[in-house]
């Protein structure tokens, strides 16, 4: 996220570190978001101080845009920025648990496309174990607010696609390796139930 003077922060957690225990880990998130994530967040912050005049543009701007920048710092602000902007859903987008299921014109929407919560869940986990090496699985929309689920590579979001994110699932290893090695699908199933669906819905009822 950015503040006013043009510079980006690392956004505070809606929860506690170890809240999503025992699914996401304490460790696991103080390395994720406040080493991680933060060092997008300054490594972006970095670039963008030696090269004033772009002080306008917000995180999806700069990405979007990225032709129009200089073309040395072109490769580092898309994956600075990204890495900011998906970390940023990422832990936004998870609540302690117990959550709820998709309600709302969310849940309407994904029984509709998808059948029901739990074939979305099926489609959506199958997408998740395909990502070959990093990389992230989303919940977009496009701007008539019909659903898709998507894979990333690297630190590319779904802006790059004209698509919308609704939540993500970060699937590089540093977000599960240290509680789950080796094994992603106990990861991905573990986050389930800390998928913040709620704010999602919001999200998506506001599109
Ligand atoms: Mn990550």
């Amino acid at each position: 996220m950015k503040n006013n003077n043009g510079v980006f922060y690392l956004p505070d957690l809606p929860y506690a570190p170890n809240a999503l225990e025992p699914y996401i880990n304490e460790e696991t998130i103080m390395v994720h978001h406040f080493t991680l994530h933060k060092k997008y967040v300054d490594q972006l912050n970095a670039i963008m101080e030696k090269n004033p005049g772009y002080q306008e543009y917000g995180l999806v701007e700069l990405i979007q845009n990225v032709e129009k920048l200089p073309a040395d710092i072109r490769t580092g602000v898309f994956r600075n920025a990204g890495g900011v902007l998906n970390h940023d859903y990422y832990f936004d987008m998870m609540r302690p648990a117990p959550n709820d299921l998709p309600a709302g014109k969310l849940g309407e929407a994904i029984n509709k496309q998808f059948g029901s919560f739990d074939n979305f869940k099926k489609d959506f986990t199958t997408a998740a174990m395909a990502v070959f090496g990093s990389g992230w699985t989303w919940l977009v929309a496009d701007a008539a607010g019909k659903l898709y689920i998507m894979n990333t590579e690297n630190q590319v979001t779904p802006y790059s696609f004209d698509r919308i994110p609704i939540i993500p699932i970060d699937i590089w290893e540093h977000s599960f390796f240290q509680q789950y090695p080796a094994k992603r699908a106990d990861y991905i199933e573990a986050w389930y139930n800390v998928a913040d669906w709620a704010k999602a819905d919001v999200l998506y009822s506001a599109l």
